[in-house]
């Protein structure tokens, strides 16, 4: 049996970001991940902007940001392209290499001290109590062998599919319509107008959602589309019928097909619990509106592991101690998801024809000299239904 002071289930980036500051805050770390290589197969259009880089202290490598990204084009429904690049916008981000990225995070974990377990997956887990309080035992699949690992805190980043949380009793599920499903191929031969812009194409093609092209360096980009789960029709016909649609993917060939859920309806009930704390996707720490859970991920894995570390130093892993985790999440974040759960309800609800007035309405201003309340008289010449929606939007997101 092994013994460890912080099991840490799931190495994507919420997991490693856990599994490097529970140990640099002193603890003993186990990092375990079911997959034999960490990163692979990605399930992300791979977008992430600076400021999330710098809030995290994490410096862009050219070995995983692969291509720097200086604004986005929003193409509405009537096919009006609203361009924000870097004349308009502070911000940039990078697209980046989630398979060279993942593994950069928990090769950090590995430096920092923890230790790091691959094709190991848990199985389950049981709780008992020694001279030192109550523990996990957790029966873990690595290879063809069971291992048992005893731990005093658990934290789970098991990511869309989380099954730790719920089997210790915490009410995680996400519902169809909160989940959103996310098909992509990454493309070769693609054609953009500018292969340093990401695209955002709106529509009631999307069912809710949106597509995507995200250019990923020379003529490569993922190209996806994200979709309610709930849709009666599967993502991929909403993606081919898309990319047959767009001419600067006609030449564009698939080199690889990624599939997978996010969770967008916000945070799970509870994300901590006695010897518990629940990170990244397992938790809910998605924007809701742009599905991005890597940042919020890791600012919620080294929040739990920062918070674990405290915990074991005190001997407490009560949830009294535990929920520590919790308020320094909301105040980091100031409370952004559930701002940004509203906003995206609101984003759902225009229509095609809202779609259009509203990038009509953005369409052709002269940013540079514009002020914030510049932008509140451009959106109040909507009609006061769609102002008051975009009102909200705007205020989640600024
Ligand atoms: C199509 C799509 C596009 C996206 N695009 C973006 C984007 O552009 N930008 C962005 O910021 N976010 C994006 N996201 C979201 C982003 O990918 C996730 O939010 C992020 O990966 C969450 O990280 P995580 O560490 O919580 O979980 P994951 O990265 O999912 O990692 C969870 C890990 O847990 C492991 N695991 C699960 N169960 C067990 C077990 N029982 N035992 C051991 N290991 C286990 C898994 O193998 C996995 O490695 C996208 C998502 C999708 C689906």
């Amino acid at each position: 049996m092994l013994e460890t002071d912080v099991l840490v289930i799931g190495a994507g980036p919420a997991g490693s970001a856990a599994a490097k500051h529970a140990a640099l805050g002193g603890a003993d770390v186990i990092l375990i991940d079911k997959k034999s290589e960490i990163g692979t197969p990605k399930r992300c259009a791979e977008g992430i902007y600076d400021h999330g880089l710098k809030w995290l202290g994490i410096d862009p490598d050219p070995q995983w940001a692969v291509q720097r990204i200086n604004g986005g084009v929003i193409i509405a429904p009537d096919k009006t392209r609203l361009t924000l690049d870097e004349s308009i916008l502070p911000e940039k981000g990078y697209i980046i290499e989630r398979k060279v990225f993942d593994k950069y995070m928990a090769m950090d974990a590995a430096r920092a001290g923890a230790k790091i377990m691959v094709k190991t997956r848990a199985k389950s887990i049981t709780n008992d109590e020694d001279a030192n309080g109550s523990f996990y035992l957790v029966d873990c699949e690595q290879m063809d062998e069971m291992i048992e690992i005893k731990t005093r805190i658990i934290i789970a980043a098991d990511g869309p599919e989380s099954r730790i949380a719920k089997a210790l009793g915490i009410n995680s599920t996400t519902k169809p319509e909160d989940m959103m499903a996310g098909v992509q191929y990454e493309m070769v031969g693609v054609n953009c107008e500018r292969m340093d812009l990401v695209e955002l194409h709106l529509g009631a093609f999307t069912n809710g959602g949106y597509a995507w092209v995200f250019p990923k360096g020379d003529d490569i980009a993922n190209v996806g589309i994200g979709i309610k789960a709930s849709s009666e029709k599967l993502a991929i016909d909403f993606l081919n019928e898309f990319i047959q649609s767009y001419p600067p993917l006609h030449n564009a060939k698939a080199v690889e097909l990624n599939v997978g859920g996010d969770p967008i309806g916000g945070m799970i009930e509870r994300i901590y619990d006695d010897n518990l704390l629940i990170c990244g996707d397992a938790a809910g720490q998605v924007d809701p509106i742009t599905c991005g859970g890597i940042i919020l991920g890791i600012l919620g894995g080294m929040t739990a592991g920062q918070v674990a570390a405290k915990a074991i130093i005190d001997k407490d892993y009560s949830h009294e101690r535990l929920k520590e985790y919790s308020i320094r999440y909301d105040e980091i974040t100031h409370g952004a998801i559930p701002k940004l759960k509203k906003a995206h309800d609101v984003f759902r609800s225009l229509s095609d024809d809202d779609l259009n007035q509203i990038v009509h309405a953005f369409y052709g201003l002269d940013y540079k000299n514009m002020d914030p309340k510049d932008f509140i008289k451009v959106a109040f010449k909507l009609p006061i239904r769609l102002a008051l929606k975009l009102g909200t939007i705007f205020k989640a997101i600024f």
